[in-house]
Order: C-alpha cells, then structure tokens, then sequence
C-alpha cells in the first residue's frame, strides 16, 4: 500500500501513521522528523531548514522534493507530512509514475482548529524513545517522563501558541488545496480525527478496506 496522510498539524499524522505502518508493514517517511533529525545533528540541511520551522513556515519545495525522492525506495510506505504544497504533489505524481507505483488512497485527518490548539499546547515527545503524549490530556503517571521507558519528555520548539497559529494558516493556505486534487483523482478519504487514537486508527482502516 502507499499512502499520503494529511492534516493540519495536531490531527494526529505522526502517532496514526506508526499505526499503519505496524498494520500493514510500510515504510514510514516523515518529513518533519527527517529535518528535526538533521537540526539536531547539525547537518546543512537542518541548518537550512531550522530558521523555516521555527517560525512555522514550510521549508522550500525543491529541498523537500528532493529529500523524498531519496527516501522513496520502499514498495509500500506512509507519506507523514509530504505533500503539503500542490507543486510537492505535483512532483510526487510524477516521481511515482516513472516508477508505475501509483497510490493507493490519501487519508485526510479532519480536525476543528481550536481542538488541534489544545492538543498541541499539552504534546511532549520522549527524547528517548520518541512516543508522543498529552500532559494535560492524559498526563504521563510521573510529571516530565514516558509512560513507556522512563525517558524525559520534551516540548517540540513550534508547539508554542503563536508558531501553532501560524502553522494552522500555512496549513489552510498552501496544503488544504491538496484535498480538491486529490478528491479529482479519486483518492481522496477524510477522516474524523476527533476522538481516541484507538478510534481514529479503525476509521483509518475502515476507510483503507478493500484496498491493496
Ligand atoms: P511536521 O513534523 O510534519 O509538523 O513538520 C514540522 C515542520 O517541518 C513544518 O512546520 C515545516 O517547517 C517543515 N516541513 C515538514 N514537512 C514539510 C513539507 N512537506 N514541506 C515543507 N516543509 C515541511
């Protein structure tokens, strides 16, 4: 199966796409934690990146489009974050056509903005093993560490309020125009992302039966 996931930021791409993956066994590419990979080494594409993800914009669509196609060698994989501009999809499109490896469906995570707001004030990610939990939605059983292996979690630097606002408007303005083209090339699936991740995952599914 090849997927492309999409959603403004706080509907939950990242935790729905590691359940897919494990699903189906698919290639897991994200873009937003290949450059946070490369800002925290320190390599020039993080250092390119760095200044664009700070201020909640989107780092410029020849250096993403490049970066995908290079981490395209997988059958099947989940898109995490890619596309989310009409000329990314565009080369996206072209990419897996010379490749005759169409996809299968694009999944769009559907959530009112205040709700993603919230949901973005309360996330910390472990710096260890990298789940992702809600201090104020479900807090951890003991303050600042993982559930699930003791590490420190930690606060994503765009998670503050105002980066969160204008990564919602970067959202509408340059990716929601990706939902008409992909509903024209019949492949568009929305999907409810307010609720349990164990319910949102079955919408998933649900919406992927009968796909191969
Ligand atoms: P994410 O983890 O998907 O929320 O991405 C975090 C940040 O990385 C975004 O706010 C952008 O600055 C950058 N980024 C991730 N994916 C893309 C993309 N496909 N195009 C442009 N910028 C991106």
């Amino acid at each position: 199966m090849r997927l492309v996931l999409v959603g403004p930021p706080g509907a939950g791409k990242g935790t729905q796409a590691g359940h897919l993956v494990k699903r189906y066994g698919l290639a897991h590419i994200a873009t937003g934690d290949i450059f946070r990979a490369n800002v925290q080494s320190g390599t020039e594409l993080g250092r390119m990146a760095s200044s664009y993800m700070a201020a909640g914009e989107l780092v410029p669509d020849e250096v993403v489009v490049r970066m995908v196609v290079e981490a395209l060698a997988s059958e099947g994989f989940v898109l995490d974050g890619f596309p989310r501009t009409i000329p990314q999809a565009l080369a996206l499109e072209k990419e897996l056509e010379a490749t005759q490896r169409p996809l299968t469906a694009v999944l769009a995570l559907t959530l009112d903005e205040e709700i993603a707001v919230k949901r973005l004030a309360g996330r910390r990610a472990c710096s260890s093993c990298g789940r992702i939990t809600n201090v104020e939605l479900d807090p951890p059983r003991t303050e600042g560490t993982c559930d699930s292996c003791g590490g420190r979690l930690v606060r994503r630097d765009d998670d503050d309020e105002v980066t969160v606002r204008r990564r919602l408007e970067v959202y509408q303005e340059s990716t929601e125009p990706l939902l008409t083209f992909y509903a024209e090339r019949g492949l568009l699936r929305l999907v409810d992302a307010d609720g349990s991740e164990e319910e949102v995952t079955e919408r998933l599914v649900a919406a992927l039966a009968g796909s191969r």
